[in-house]
């Protein structure tokens, strides 16, 4: 397939793992902190090819991994209303809330529907003037552009029945959470591609000098993680401490000013709760004072709605990189796909899911 088999040959392969062992010397633990990276990772056994001189941990770049169990209750709670046409990417439907999941509500009656842009929301909202129609807005940097367009579009139209239920969260302070994680070995990240696209380097530049932790924005195919791996190796091995781009083939160092500027309009920072991990500062979207009316939380009044996780689940430790998905006792046994306790199990981007149907157990 052209633009994937290209990034998957094992020729090249051998060629970078070879290039890796060449300027290796010492130890090095590496945060790859992108889901689709982790299962790629375990997918293709990038992590065994390795020299055994370099250890991977998973990072939080799940999105709906670290969506706090409240954000479900919260959506089943809105999609249960008879009024509501709740909106959804599919990928949200079977993550469990305290209780039951938006495939249950669905089940019982709820109008829920899966739509792959938020703008096919808009479009809901404009022929049913009758009924609320509330997306579901996960998802880090990459997703919330598409989000702010929709929240623009709806204002100039002048559409009262559209709402969004707010749960965006963002990598460079997820990043220094973690950083500030004690007894947490590592020396440098592999940043997600896709959110780098849109934020570009300029979000990591901080980091890197507060923290003298190297970043390379890396990409998903195999080439592309073993290329960003040596990218940051040469740079611990060579003791610098630089952002540099490993995904230059969609990542550009200002990234898309369109999208920040979209997101910009619409958004602003706000403390946010992680799923296992609590409430990190500024990392999350809430939307600005001028586009409140399209807050679904304070429309069906749920603000400050909490709930306890499920305390055998250990998402928040493997999330922070601090244990790996098999350490955790209910691994593939109380939890698995067709029965997940935690979100890490759910999602196709879940480090649990990963281990789970590549066979670490
Ligand atoms: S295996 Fe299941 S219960 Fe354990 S951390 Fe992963 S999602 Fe949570």
């Amino acid at each position: 397939m052209k633009y994937v088999d290209e990034y998957r040959g094992s020729e090249p392969v051998r060629k970078y793992i070879r290039a890796i062992t060449d300027i290796l010397h010492r130890d090095w633990t590496i945060m790859e902190v992108c889901g689709g990276q982790t299962h790629n990772i375990i997918k293709f056994g990038i992590d065994t090819l390795l020299p055994s001189k370099i250890t991977l941990i998973h990072g939080p770049g799940c999105p709906v991994c670290v969506t706090p169990i409240e954000m479900l209750d919260k959506a089943v709670y809105i999609a249960s209303q008879s009024e509501v046409i709740f909106c959804s990417f599919g990928d949200m439907l079977r993550v469990p809330g305290s209780e039951k999941n938006l495939i249950t509500s669905r089940a019982e009656g709820a109008d829920v529907r899966i739509l792959y842009s938020p703008l096919d929301a808009i479009k809901i909202a404009r022929e049913s003037p009758d009924r609320k129609v509330v997306f579901f807005s996960v998802g880090f940097e990459t997703t919330a552009p598409a989000v702010a367009m929709a929240i623009i579009q709806a204002k100039k139209l002048g559409i009262k029945n559209f709402s969004a239920l707010v749960a965006h969260v963002l990598v460079p302070p997820a990043l220094e959470a973690i950083l500030s994680t004690p007894n947490l070995v590592l020396n440098g990240f592999l940043a997600p591609g896709h959110v780098s696209t849109v934020i570009g380097q300029g979000g990591y530049e901080r980091i890197t000098k507060k923290y003298r932790v190297p970043i390379v924005i890396t990409g998903f195919e195999p080439l592309d993680i073993l290329f960003g791996v040596y990218k940051l190796v040469k740079q611990l091995e060579e003791g610098r401490c630089e952002v540099e781009n490993a995904y230059g083939r969609s990542a550009r160092p200002e990234g898309n000013v369109l999208a920040q500027q979209a997101v910009d309009e619409v958004f602003e920072a706000a403390d946010r709760k992680w799923r296992g991990i609590g409430v990190i500062p500024k990392s999350g979207l809430a939307l600005r004072e001028s586009y409140r009316d399209f807050d679904a939380e304070s429309l069906f009044s749920l603000n400050g709605l909490t709930v306890e996780e499920p305390s055998e689940c250990i998402a928040g430790y493997i999330l922070q990189g601090l244990k790996k998905p098999n350490e955790c006792t209910a691994f593939g046994t109380r939890c698995t796909p067709q029965r997940p306790l935690g979100a890490p199990m759910v999602s196709s981007e879940g480090a649990c899911a990963a281990y789970f149907n590549y066979r670490r157990v």
